[in-house]
């Protein structure tokens, strides 16, 4: 079968889409005819290399992936051959301390499909039962592949962890991106004041159209000192940074005293200075969040499957053209998700 793979971690040019074995599944696992992928920032970090990851070359990245269930291994119980399925990629132990407590995105052993173990970019592939979301037959396969890792990211930061409530506002960053678009419209649903910041015009208008009331261009102006200004000196109740190194004083700067900033990702770097004195003397929290939980991810995706909440597609490109995929991102073109298909699928 066809897969996108490299060989080794490096610039884009180590990306293939080529020959690979086909999938031998478990019995735990399910092969699934994949009709369509997407991209996510963790892509390009697993493709750069990351020192605590030891990935088996050739790699198949790729941790969305949406498509028609093929076989079922003899332990499977939720799946049958012509199901439609997502993937959700976080995989947890169920036995270790924290799964047993409920919060299988702390377990002791949590790893996504395509990060750590070999992802679904490829024609076909096995994935955990574990692993799969059942898709309604009306989704599209690209809405389907563009979903779960961003809308349930985004809805745990809120939610799950952040408890926003819907007299409180929020300020999400990088409002054009895959995580961003999605906190837009959660904290639109939940009915919360949403200021979000993007880089151009162009995507400022789109941030809006999907649910932002106010919307700051971080290019044009130090978006810290709009919202000052745009909130009476107030602050806001909640910062959603993903971007990291490059934001995080003005996150905490655009807290409103008790106020709470919720990171997932850094994609500018993880060591950013900070300024204690602002956290202790404003009483601000700080609040880690990764991935999701079975229960979150339910509840987003009856969403997105009922058209409430909606990923925006910046682009469908076929799975050979991965490279131009990992390229859109890093130069942060367009906004929403980049969605691949299997050449043969085209
Ligand atoms: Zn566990």
């Amino acid at each position: 079968m066809q897969a996108v793979q490299y060989r080794e971690h490096g610039g884009r040019d180590v990306i293939e889409y080529g020959e690979h074995p086909e999938p031998d599944p478990d019995r735990n696992e399910v092969l699934v005819d994949i009709k369509a992928g997407s991209l996510n920032h963790v892509d390009i970090w697993t493709r750069k290399g990351m020192p605590i990851i030891d990935l088996a070359f050739p790699h198949v990245p790729g941790c969305d992936g949406a498509g028609v269930v093929r076989e079922v291994g003899e332990d499977v119980t939720r799946f049958e051959p012509g199901d439609h399925v997502a993937v959700s990629a976080g995989i947890s132990c169920g036995d270790c301390e924290f799964c047993r407590d409920g919060e299988p995105t702390m377990c002791v052993d949590y790893h996504l499909l395509g990060e750590h173990v070999p992802g679904v970019h490829s024609e076909r592939a096995a994935v955990p039962e574990q692993g799969l979301v059942p898709v309604p037959d009306h989704v599209d396969w690209a809405t389907a592949a563009a979903a779960p890792l961003v809308f349930q990211t985004a809805w745990r930061m809120l939610l799950g962890r952040g408890d926003l409530q819907p007299t409180e506002s929020v300020l999400v960053l990088g409002a054009s991106g895959g995580v961003g678009h999605a906190a837009v419209q959660i904290a639109d649903y939940v009915g919360a004041e949403v200021y979000a910041t993007a880089s151009t015009d162009e995507k400022l208008a789109y941030a809006e159209e999907v649910g932002a009331d106010h919307v700051i261009n971080y290019e044009a102006e130090n978006f810290a000192s709009a919202i000052r200004e745009q909130t009476g000196k107030r602050g806001v109740d909640m910062v959603v940074d993903h971007i990291g190194a490059a934001t995080w004083h003005d996150s905490i700067k655009s807290l409103a005293n008790g106020g709470r900033v919720v990171t997932c990702g850094a994609t500018t770097g993880g060591r950013p200075k900070t300024d204690l004195d602002r956290i202790f003397w404003n009483q601000l929290s700080v609040i880690g969040s990764s991935m999701g939980d079975p229960g979150e991810v339910d509840d987003v995706l009856e969403l997105v499957w009922s058209g409430d909440l909606e990923p925006r597609i910046r682009a469908e490109l076929p799975m050979s053209e991965t490279a131009r995929a990992h390229e859109m991102i890093e130069n942060r073109e367009g906004f929403g998700k980049v969605v691949t298909r299997p050449d043969s699928e085209l």
